[in-house]
């Protein structure tokens, strides 16, 4: 040893080679851009703008206070996963065999991921869709196959294709991955889809992964689950967007046992458990709270972006979550679009960051009122000045 650390932080083989098919996510880059920004009117950001619930807060801190800081077991608080379970089947007629609860949907994500994908095995991901799909596919050494969601027709609705689903199973496809509503769309399933969705997992042999996180935000339909209709569905749901609390890192997968338990055997071994106190918040407070008026309050904002921001962009009103997909101004590519939105001190997100594609890009409207106006009169503007 003489003492010189440098080299070893210089060696190129020091990263895994996994670490060559992921790069960092460009909303990140984008969360760096902002804080070099004066008052930006940050239309890119993924989590509501309202604060929890008080009653929620408060149980959070009884439970610190009652020494509620310790491991729980792996699998979750017991009280939690059966007042899940018992959701579960009120709102959706089945009751799965298993609950986790997870570090956020996140660590359901890693966990289903490790748990049902070996190197080479393919896994079929909505295009555009929530980034960590395809990187965590790629960490595990899947392969990510696309099937579109884009509108068919011009000013139609994002959807998926039940024929191109088809066409893109092979022998070694193992997942069909739904996420409704979604990030960065605001698609709502139809029935009628999650059911031709379901129709061919089952046929097929896949097992149906269902990432659920925005099931609250939903405004115009009644929400649906492939839980009730895929023969083997990892259901992901989240609280981190239902109640305003992303940094508590609270989630939960519910699903077949053998796919439960494996998920479970993986947490043993990396995050142990969910935060214990928040699972104890969660269970005393969350499911007494009434969110509904949080949620007209969004439908709210998705109709005045939509109506405000139509019809200098092609925009339908989104179904659900809390972000637009509009298209960009004709001629634009999304890099160009974000430098002359930060030119006048708005963020929003490329769609390429979701997508092969680069025509459309994406709009939070997470944010207060002030803010969202602002953004919607810089976006009005660009559309008038752009060539
Ligand atoms: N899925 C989707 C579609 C998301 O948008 C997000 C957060 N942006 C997550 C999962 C992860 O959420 P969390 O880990 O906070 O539960």
């Amino acid at each position: 040893m003489n003492g010189n650390f440098s080299s070893v932080q210089e060696d190129p083989n020091v990263l895994a080679e996994r670490m060559s098919r992921i790069e960092p996510s460009g909303i990140r880059r984008i969360f760096e851009l902002m804080t070099t920004m004066d008052d930006p009117i940050n239309l890119s950001i993924g989590q509501p703008h309202f604060d929890p619930p008080e009653a929620l807060i408060e149980a959070a801190c009884r439970a610190i206070r009652a020494g509620k800081n310790r491991y729980t077991v792996t699998q979750g608080l017991p009280a939690l996963n059966q007042r899940l379970l018992f959701d579960v089947a009120r709102r959706f007629g089945r009751r799965p065999d298993s609950c986790l609860i997870t570090a956020g949907v996140s660590g359901g994500l890693v966990l289903s991921f490790l748990a049902l994908l070996d190197p080479g095995d393919e896994i079929l991901l909505p295009d555009p869709g929530f980034m960590m799909y395809r990187n965590l596919a790629a960490v595990v050494g899947a392969v990510p196959r696309f099937y579109s969601t884009y509108p068919r027709t011009p000013g139609g609705r994002f959807q998926i294709d039940a024929l191109e689903i088809e066409a893109k199973i092979t022998d070694r496809t193992r997942v069909l991955f739904l996420n409704s509503p979604s990030n960065p769309t605001g698609a709502v399933l139809s029935l009628d889809e999650i059911k031709v969705a379901c129709e061919i997992a089952n046929r097929r042999g896949l097992v149906v992964i269902s990432d659920e996180i925005y099931d609250s935000f939903v405004y115009d339909s009644e929400f649906h689950s492939p839980v009730s209709h895929a023969e083997q569905c990892v259901q992901l749901g989240g609280f981190s967007k239902t109640y305003g609390v992303p940094g508590w890192r609270m989630g939960y997968a519910t699903g077949p046992q053998k796919i439960l338990d494996a998920m479970k055997t993986l947490q043993q071994f990396s995050f142990v458990c969910a935060p214990a106190p928040f699972q104890h918040a969660l269970l005393e407070a969350a499911f007494d709270v009434d969110m509904g008026p949080h949620i007209v309050d969004y439908q709210r904002r998705r109709d005045l972006i939509t109506a405000q921001l139509h019809p200098r962009y092609a925009l339908r009103p989104p179904e659900g979550s809390f972000y637009a997909f509009p298209q960009l101004p004709k001629g634009q590519k999304g890099a160009d679009f974000l430098q002359h939105a930060i030119d006048k001190n708005l963020l929003i997100v490329p769609g390429n960051a979701f997508s092969a594609r680069d025509t459309h890009f994406r709009l939070s409207f997470a944010a207060d009122d002030a803010t969202l106006a602002r953004g919607i009169t810089a976006l009005n503007q660009l559309a008038i000045e752009l060539p």
